[in-house]
């Protein structure tokens, strides 16, 4: 069997799915590994350290994508990519199959099977698959550190012979994964951090890290979803957390904001005038704006300057960061192929609740009901 890495060709991408570390176990079971020349290098791994660690590097991209009968990748393949796929291999990745459903077709269609990381589902046996979350984590930190990095202000209380210098106040908005990595990264600085979230039982976790945790009275709303996640609110609950993040963004040098609803648009809850209640010089940093952003007036993907205020709107954190993101991606598929890949053969039980969880697609057809349905519709609207 052949697994194939490629050099992510996604613009801004730096992770590789794969690294040197990561090829050991696979060797060890009799995998042949083809690694397209300079896959790794913005992730500091280099050409000659996959060849160490036992995989052939080639520089014909084409042949790796025709033999390959395992591909883990970061992002999908594009559509000319996915046309020169061996018939029947398996690709897994980030692959979007619920926002970008349709990006997907020629790989269905030729037939490959596809295993999404972002469906693998988030129970206690699958955590070292969690590939949302170790990106999560990333992206928290990196959040935290851009915005010290533009703040005109230092982080910590600092006592000095000149005078005090009272510490940063920082906001986190939503405390998930990636809201609690920000605080704990925010309080590290020295900051001094307040933190919402809809669900109560983020309240402990904040407190934990030495934050505060902002309650809002919802009117007795259920905001807790399914596996831990919120749930979408009624405009009267989010009208509540709206007014406490502008009496917040008031006193706040920083704003952090993590907000997301499972296969939702992100919620709008930081209207202008909470931006326009901040400080010239604040910071407000947009982890949702890949799904369209938590304020409203973020524009994915591009940094702005409202009445002195910065407002980023990063869309890919994790690859300004890609040695760790592609270290912890890297372990993360290497866990999920352990279910997958048996004594070097795709042999696994793909019954299994995880493999069947994150399956999109198998022998022609979507087999994910959700992608299945948004593909028949793709296909009524052509
Ligand atoms: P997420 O990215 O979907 O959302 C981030 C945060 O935004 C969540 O905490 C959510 O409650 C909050 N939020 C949503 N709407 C909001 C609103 N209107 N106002 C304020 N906050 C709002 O979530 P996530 O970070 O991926 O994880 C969320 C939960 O899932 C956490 O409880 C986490 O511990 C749990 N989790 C469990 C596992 C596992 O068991 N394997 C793995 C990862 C996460």
């Amino acid at each position: 069997m052949l697994l194939g890495i490629l050099k992510e060709s996604a613009a801004g991408e730096t992770r590789v799915a794969l690294l040197p570390e990561s090829l050991k176990a696979l060797r060890a079971q009799g995998i042949d590994i083809a690694v397209e020349s300079g896959a790794g290098l913005s992730a500091g791994a280099s050409d000659a350290a996959y060849a160490e660690a036992g995989a052939s590097v080639n520089a014909d991209r084409n042949a790796i994508l025709a033999k390959a009968d395992l591909l883990p990748v970061v992002n999908a393949p594009d559509a000319a990519d996915q046309a020169r796929l061996k018939p029947g291999a398996v690709v897994i990745g980030f692959l979007k199959p619920l926002e970008a459903p349709a990006a997907l077709v020629t790989a269905i269609d030729r037939p490959v099977s596809l295993f999404s990381m972002e469906l693998v589902p988030r129970i206690s046996r699958a955590q070292s698959m969690d590939a949302l979350s170790s990106m999560a984590t990333v992206a928290g930190y990196k959040a935290v550190i851009s915005a010290a990095d533009r703040l005109p202000r230092l982080f910590p209380m600092l006592m000095t012979a000149a005078g005090t210098i009272p510490p940063a106040r920082v906001f986190v908005i939503g405390a998930g994964v990636a809201g609690l990595q920000a605080i704990a990264t925010a309080r590290r600085l020295g900051a001094v951090v307040e933190a919402y979230d809809v669900r109560a039982a983020a309240g402990e976790q904040v407190r934990s890290l030495g934050a505060k945790f902002l309650d809002v009275d919802l009117g007795g709303i259920v905001a807790e979803g399914g596996g831990g996640y919120a749930a979408e609110l009624t405009e009267e609950a989010l009208d509540r957390g709206r007014d406490l993040i502008t009496r917040t963004a008031a006193h706040s040098d920083v704003i952090i904001t993590t907000a997301q609803v499972p296969g939702r648009p992100a919620p709008r809850l930081i209207r202008r005038a909470a931006i326009e209640a901040m400080r010239p010089g604040s910071v407000v940093v947009d982890l949702a704006a890949p799904a369209g952003g938590n304020c409203e007036l973020t524009r994915p993907g591009i940094t702005q300057e409202i009445d002195g205020v910065i407002l980023l709107a990063p869309l890919n954190f994790p690859a300004e960061v890609p040695v760790h993101a592609s270290q912890l991606y890297a372990r993360n598929i290497l866990n999920f192929l352990g279910l997958m890949v048996k004594k070097g053969e795709i042999a696994g039980d793909f019954g299994d609740e995880v493999l069947a969880g994150a399956c999109v697609a198998h022998n022609g057809k979507p087999v994910n009901p959700r992608v299945a349905k948004l593909l028949e519709v793709v296909h009524v609207s052509d």
